[in-house]
């Protein structure tokens, strides 16, 4: 079977979706999406939904002090300055724009600004719909209502190339092999690797996770499809890859983002019951820091106080049902919480009486933590067991502010662009959390404009 478009976009993940929307609105007339697995969402749809964008107006009431400058250091600094300084202005200057222009495809946000574990500030905006459910469900029917043809099904497995130019992609359907032919371009929106443990080994060398301090049983958060196929793909026609060395591993899995996945109203303990990390520290430092505990396991600790009448979590999960399904301990005390998850309850008492005298004074004796909410002290009090799982690749196609893919000697490839996960050189050696979701919004944005020559 041969079709024809004029935008090929491989993957229906956030980044893709939000390319194919931006390619109409930049004047495309037929887009074919392609994705592999029998849905859309990829590893967007099971995220926690933070998208990290200075937000003047919700942070001014919240009293919380930002620039997109401050976004802009933090993502590098937080990177370990690893990351590509005209990339990440891209991205920070770009973020609140990418909130708008979402609202205005009908995704409605939350009035709280927080901060989603490893951020490192207060910008992470939140979506009302669950997890990444509300950029998936926003994007794909916008982009379908105005025609963009998707693909369910359907994995591409090469691209075609005439004369240097990308022109197409291969792929096989639930019954057919395919030949999609582009007349504008191919979008590669395939996401990164953390579903691929081999893949993950093979490229460790000596960043913040080697192949020494990797757990040899680590899990992963990821879309089982979410194995390295867009960089194979580049990478079979000469695209240059970058920062390969740099994963991230997420402080918890997806199943046990518990009553909150922001870092106010909640402190960590091991299983001695004593705080061991900063909480709004980054990913890579609360994960080496986890490593360390019994067990390599922590408990997020929250009290009532966050648990809106609803019984909805922050990510806008139902948590009574986390409860019945074992991922949240509920308790009327300190003392039964501590009996309910093993620990010693004096030592939680007491971290507990410690950290509320930190909260009061807005300072950390003990790890220099920054970020404050309320004391936790209002019963019914709950723990969340986490513990590191693979969950970004910050390594992929190496590309330009234009999402160009370049080539060995940093030339784009005629034909060729990229967004989201699948590409390199964003985060550096680690992503702040909240920055993903900005990243794939921003990002397919400025690909679905570059394909139709904006
Ligand atoms: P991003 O956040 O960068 O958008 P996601 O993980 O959300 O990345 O989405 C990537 C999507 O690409 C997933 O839905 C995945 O199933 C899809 N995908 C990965 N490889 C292929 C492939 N070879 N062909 C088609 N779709 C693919």
């Amino acid at each position: 079977v041969e079709k024809t478009a004029e935008v090929v976009i491989i993957g229906g993940g956030g980044a893709g979706l939000a390319a194919a929307e931006s390619a109409y609105e930049n004047g495309a007339k037929s887009v074919i999406l392609l994705e592999k697995a029998a849905t859309l969402g990829g590893n967007t749809i099971r995220a926690g939904g933070a998208y990290n964008a200075v937000n003047p107006e919700k942070q001014k009431a919240q009293g919380i002090e930002d620039s997109i400058e401050k976004h802009i250091q933090q993502t590098y600094e937080g990177g370990h300055k690893v990351g590509n300084m005209e990339l990440i202005k891209v991205l920070c200057n770009n973020a609140y724009d990418g909130v708008t222009w979402l609202e205005g495809l009908g995704l409605q946000w939350q009035d709280k600004i927080g901060s989603v574990v490893g951020s490192m500030w207060q910008r992470s905006n939140q979506t009302v719909a669950p997890l990444g459910t509300g950029y998936i469900e926003t994007l794909s029917k916008a982009a379908t209502a105005k025609g963009c043809e998707i693909l369910l099904d359907t994995k591409a497995n090469e691209l075609i190339i005439e004369n240097g130019r990308v022109v197409g992609v291969k792929a096989e359907g639930p019954d057919s092999i395919l030949t999609v032919k582009a007349e504008k371009g191919v979008i590669m929106a395939t996401g990164g690797y953390a579903a691929n443990p081999e893949m993950v080994r093979q490229y460790l060398s000596d960043g913040v996770y080697t192949k020494d301090n990797l757990p040899a049983d680590v899990v992963s958060t990821n879309a089982p499809g979410i194995v390295g196929d867009g960089i194979k793909m580049g990478e079979a026609i000469g695209a240059q890859l970058i920062d390969m060395q740099h994963i991230q591993l997420l402080p918890m899995p997806s199943d046990r983002f518990g009553p909150s996945i922001n870092v106010e109203h909640s402190f960590f303990i091991n299983k001695e019951g004593k705080r061991f990390v900063k909480e709004d520290g980054a990913r890579d430092e609360i994960c080496l820091a986890t490593f360390e505990q019994k067990d390599g396991q922590y408990f997020m600790i929250n009290d009532s106080k966050i648990i809106p009448e609803n019984r909805k979590t922050l990510s806008g999960e139902d948590l009574n049902n986390l409860i019945e399904k074992g991922l949240v301990v509920e308790a009327n005390s300190l003392d039964e919480l501590a009996e309910k998850i093993g620990v010693p309850a004096d030592a939680l008492k007491k971290t507990t009486e410690t950290f509320n005298s930190y909260v009061a004074s807005k300072s950390d004796a003990d790890f220099g933590r920054k970020v404050w909410g309320e004391k936790i002290d209002k019963a019914p009090f709950y723990a969340t067991l986490r513990f590191p799982a693979l969950h970004h690749t910050m390594g992929g196609l190496k590309i330009n502010t234009k999402t160009e893919v370049l080539d060995k000697n940093d030339q784009p490839i005629p034909g060729l662009y990229a967004a989201g996960e699948v590409t390199g050189g964003i985060h550096g050696a680690n992503r702040l959390g909240g920055n993903a979701i900005a990243d794939i919004i921003v990002f397919g944005r400025i690909a679905g404009a570059t394909v139709m020559g904006k």
